[in-house]
């Protein structure tokens, strides 16, 4: 089939590619004209494992192709896939413009003879947006232009996006003509994966319910961390006994920093916001919000605790990104924390294996040194912040950490050093909701 895909980041990009790797014509728009020369010069724009090989592999056959605007790829495209970004307002709110504008443009090229064509929306978008997508289009476009509004909501998870795209846990399609079911069905043909067939407002309903169930689970095991700080109980252990009941399942149950990224923090607060609209108060979600908010200022504090004063202490910063095997820095947790170090007067130094880039400018303002090594970024330092779980920081050399770091003190946020292996260097250690190791 033909496809075009409108908006090529993170989304966009990975979808369109996997799609092509199934088969299909794809062609990826972004009105970014420099995302565009980027990609049509054979370099990709993000850090994603896999999908380097994927895009040239399919560009090189023919099935992959960039373009910087959807007039020439929409006639001859039989589904038009919308990937665009749907970021929070002020008031949590969810900002709609860019599809809006979509819309409109998609309006602008629709005519009657080219037939019927499926509009798809992939980004995240609150319930009736689909509906809204659909009076705008036959607004601008006219009464006599065929097509169909289908909800295909992304459940990819950044760092392994080509295999949750080619082995998803299942694919979600709300649509309310049989006709653009079929069209969606015949996309996603070549995927062997349960599929869940809709309505509209359903599909747009189950991405926001999905995101903020899995931000609860997360804060959930995190103020189970605190009550274990305070009785010297293990989270691991609690975590690993709960997970075992296949009605809880072990995942997502990760006591931390709390979540970032560019989908948790606006979906939970948009999914608050809706609710709120709608006379039907979330409070659940605003106090998985609020845990969540509190994690790093709760570390902070007992960084605070153990260093005294902040101001020039040397800080070293392992992990940028809002998670391991990405170089997305949106509403990294690590960040905030540089951010919030770096008010009190701490010297910082941070690291990541692919965000050093992404974040450079942030760090600049920030006043944060940029280390490409990670242990030259903890040489010196009072103490060792592990913010992100790359395994490059699980697998650290301690001995070698041990002896360039001025104190051995450790605060890990992930928990992803192993107890024994501590011990063993000597370092003090501090994780969440693991017992403290001196
Ligand atoms: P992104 O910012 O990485 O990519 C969006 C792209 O759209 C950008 O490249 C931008 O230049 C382009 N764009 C904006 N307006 C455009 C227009 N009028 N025409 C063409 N291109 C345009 O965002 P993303 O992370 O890919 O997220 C996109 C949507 O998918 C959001 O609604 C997000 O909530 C949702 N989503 C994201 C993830 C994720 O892990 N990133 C997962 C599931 C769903």
């Amino acid at each position: 089939m033909n496809l075009t895909i409108i908006g090529s980041g993170y989304v966009g990009l990975t979808t369109g590619t996997c799609f092509a790797e199934m088969g299909h014509h794809v062609i990826c728009v972004d009105n970014n004209r420099e995302k565009i020369r980027t990609l049509q010069s054979g370099s990709i724009p993000i850090y994603e494992p896999k999908l380097e090989d994927l895009i040239r592999k399919n560009v090189a056959v023919g099935r992959l192709e960039f373009s910087p605007d959807i007039a020439s790829s929409i006639p001859q495209s039989d589904v038009i896939f919308i990937a665009v970004p749907t970021p929070p307002n002020t008031d949590g709110s969810v900002d709609l413009t860019y599809i809006e504008k979509v819309a409109r443009e998609i309006a602008e090229v629709l005519k009657p003879e080219m037939g019927y064509k499926v509009i798809v929306d992939k980004s995240t978008v609150p319930v009736k947006t689909g509906e809204k997508v659909r009076q705008t289009i036959k607004r601008y476009a006219g009464p006599d232009v065929q097509f169909d509004i289908v909800s295909n909501p992304e459940f990819l998870r950044e760092g392994c996006t080509v295999d949750d795209l080619l082995h998803p846990d299942r694919i979600v399609i709300g649509a309310n003509s049989e006709r653009a079911m079929n069209v969606i069905k015949r996309v996603y043909q070549p995927i062997h994966a349960p599929i869940l067939e809709t309505d509209v407002n359903s599909a747009e309903l189950i991405k926001y319910a999905a995101n903020s169930f899995l931000a609860l689970k997360i804060s959930y095991i995190n103020a189970v961390a605190k009550v274990c700080e305070k009785t010297g109980a293990d989270v691991e252990l609690v975590a690993e006994g709960i997970g075992m009941d296949k009605r809880i399942s072990r995942h997502f149950l990760n006591a931390g920093l709390g979540y970032g990224g560019s989908c948790f923090p606006k979906d939970v607060k948009a999914f608050i916001n809706i609710s709120r609209t709608l006379g039907i108060p979330f409070t659940l979600l605003e106090e998985v919000e609020r845990i969540n908010d509190s994690q790093h200022t709760h570390f902070l504090d007992q960084i605070r605790d153990r260093l005294w004063v902040l101001k020039d202490k040397k800080i070293a910063v392992w992990g940028l990104a809002f998670k391991q095997n990405t170089d997305d820095i949106r509403e990294s947790i690590s960040l905030k924390l540089c951010e919030k170090l770096r008010k009190e007067g701490a010297i910082v130094t941070a690291t990541d294996p692919k965000a050093i880039g992404t974040a450079r400018s942030r760090l600049e303002e920030l006043g944060v040194t940029p280390v490409e090594d990670m242990y030259e970024c903890a040489r010196d330092a009072e103490v060792l912040i592990i913010a992100t779980e790359w395994s490059d920081y699980a697998n650290a050399d301690l001995q070698k950490l041990a002896e360039i770091m001025r104190n051995r003190i450790i605060f890990d946020g992930r928990n992803i050093l192993s107890p024994a292996n501590i011990r063993a260097v000597g370092f003090e250690y501090h994780s969440v909701g693991r017992p403290f190791i001196e």
